[in-house]
Parts: C-alpha cells; sequence; structure tokens
C-alpha cells in the first residue's frame, strides 16, 4: 500500500467506510468499499471469533475481485453482560437490526441487571455508567495473488452510560464513555476517534506490519 493506491474494504457500514476513508485519505489513498460492488453478495459472518470472520470477508471478496481487500470485524464487549453482545453487535436487536434498535437493547439488557444503581458509578451530569466495556477491532489484509494475510487488532475500554451523548461516530458509540477522555466516544471528531479508538489502534498496527512486510 503505497500513496496513491486505492484500497478495497469488504464492508457495507458506511461508519466504517467513513473512518477507513478519513485514515487512507491522510495517506493520500482512496478507499472503495462494498456499497461500490453492489452487485457482490454478502459474506455470512458465521465465525465464532472476530478473526475468523475478518478472515473470511476479506479472502471471500479478494477473490471475488483478484485484487488486495480489506476486512474490518469488530464489535463491543461488555462486562455485566458476560462479554456481549460481541461478535453479534451487528445483529444484537436481531432481524432488521439498527443502531438505534441495538443501542435500545443494550439499555434494556443492562437495566435488567443494574435496578438497584446505588453502587454505580455517576457523572457530575447525573449520567450513570451501568458497566464496564470495550471495543475490539480485528483487521484483516488478504492478498489472493500471495495467498497470504496480515492481520491486526486493537482494543479501546469504556463504560456504558444509561443516556446518549453526542452526534458522531456510528453504532454503540452514543453509549461509550472514556473515562480518559471525560467525553463520549459519539462527542469525539473523526480525527480524534482514531486517535484513540480499537478501529485506529488496528490501523496502526497493521500498516506497520505492511511496511515491514515489504521492507
Ligand atoms: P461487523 O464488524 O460488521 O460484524 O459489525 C460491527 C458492529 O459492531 C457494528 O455494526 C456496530 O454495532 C459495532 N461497532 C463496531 N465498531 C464500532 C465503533 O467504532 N463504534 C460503535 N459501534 C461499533
Amino acid at each position: 500500500m503505497k500513496q496513491g493506491d486505492t484500497v478495497v474494504v469488504a464492508t457495507r457500514n458506511a461508519g466504517k467506510v467513513r473512518e477507513f476513508a478519513h485514515a487512507f485519505g491522510k495517506l493520500g489513498m482512496q478507499v472503495v468499499s462494498m456499497f461500490d460492488y453492489p452487485n457482490l453478495p454478502d459474506v455470512v459472518e458465521d465465525g465464532a471469533t472476530f478473526a475468523e470472520n475478518a478472515r473470511k470477508k476479506a479472502k471471500t471478496v479478494a477473490q471475488a475481485l483478484g485484487l488486495p481487500v480489506l476486512a474490518d470485524d469488530s464489535g463491543l464487549q461488555v462486562a455485566r453482560l458476560g462479554g456481549e453482545p460481541g461478535v453479534y453487535s451487528a445483529r444484537y436487536s436481531g432481524e432488521g437490526a439498527t443502531d438505534a434498535r441495538n443501542n435500545e437493547k443494550l439499555l434494556r439488557e443492562l437495566a435488567r441487571i443494574t435496578a438497584d444503581d446505588s453502587g454505580l458509578e455517576r457523572l457530575a451530569d447525573g449520567t450513570t455508567l451501568l458497566s464496564e466495556a470495550n471495543f475490539i477491532c480485528t483487521l484483516a489484509l488478504y492478498d489472493p495473488v500471495t495467498g497470504t494475510f496480515i492481520e491486526s487488532e486493537g482494543l479501546v475500554d469504556g463504560s456504558i452510560m444509561d443516556r446518549p451523548r453526542g452526534n458522531g461516530g456510528f453504532g454503540y458509540d452514543p453509549l461509550f464513555y472514556l473515562k480518559s477522555q471525560s467525553k463520549g466516544m459519539a462527542e469525539l471528531t473523526t480525527e480524534e476517534k482514531q486517535a484513540i479508538s480499537h478501529r485506529g489502534t488496528a490501523l496502526a498496527e497493521l500498516l506497520k506490519k505492511i511496511t515491514a512486510v515489504s521492507e
């Protein structure tokens, strides 16, 4: 990957596309996504792990296009829910899941087990932190010519708030609080999110590995 290249990202998630376009744009590269290849079928994400799903998406699309392809499999792991929604993050609320419905379900599930919230931490504005959580992102880049993967992983720790904050980001960002920033993830700009997020960290590690391989 070098300046001027176009990077194919195997996703139809507009939030992910925006973040990858921002990150690669800074390196002088363009991003195309599955929105640019509407006829490619969706890849069934039936892996038990994020890494398995990322590898499957990257390899399937790369073999269909005959080009190297980058895939991201990511999700939210909530401590008080035993790590759920995990690999099911995108479809947590079932058939026809949307970000809004997934966030509603997350608050419903946590409300059930935090009915007595007297021991929970509260922010100055009265927001209650319902559980520790993290976002995880695994990236897989597959080259169909060499048949090889380059992979990386990133994590960011935070807490789930009992009410949304901010208008940025996507997915569960409105409910994810970062103590390190004293802000919600959806209150960060794309640039700020990239600097600390699971996806930003995974991408930085992947770029390092790509440079090492091509040297
Ligand atoms: P998948 O990787 O396409 O299976 O879906 C990942 C799901 O995890 C997204 O649909 C979001 O619900 C959630 N997710 C992943 N990354 C983020 C993020 O950066 N912010 C908020 N939610 C995320």
